[in-house]
């Protein structure tokens, strides 16, 4: 894996949220994005080499939603960029990984992912992703 491509943290509402995060960071927001397949907005900030991505659902029963209900608001996911994303869930899977899903899908920001669930993670959700070229 190359590097923390970027961090998802799971928020309520970006309204109150994006605000935050650029006076924090001391950088606006470049960039949000609807993932419909998700029911969720993403809202990316860059931090030197990574990103913050903010999380927000459009949808009372989308897993961010049911993620803030359980867990309440916080960090969701941490996400490593890869050169293989094909290679990486084969090598993973191999390795006794549980993925999430068979065949990478389209995410935000150009990017190709596959989750690794956290109970093979020490309860960390885990994303890998390349950038579509
Ligand atoms: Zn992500």
């Amino acid at each position: 894996m190359q590097k923390v491509e970027h961090i998802g943290i799971a928020v309520k509402n970006f309204a109150e949220a994006i605000p935050l995060y650029e006076q924090l960071l001391q950088t606006n927001c470049y960039k949000t994005e609807a993932v419909q397949t998700e029911n969720v907005n993403t809202a990316f900030f860059k931090v030197g080499d990574s990103k913050i991505e903010l999380l927000e659902s459009t949808d009372a029963e989308g897993t961010i939603a049911r993620f803030i209900e359980k867990k309440g608001e916080g960090i969701h996911h941490i996400a490593f960029e890869v050169n293989n994303i094909y290679a990486e869930m084969e090598r993973l899977k191999a390795a006794g990984f549980v993925l999430l899903n068979e065949q990478p899908k389209k995410g935000a920001d150009n990017k190709l992912i596959c989750f690794i669930h956290p109970k093979s993670t020490n309860g960390v959700l885990i994303e890998i992703c390349q950038e579509i070229i």
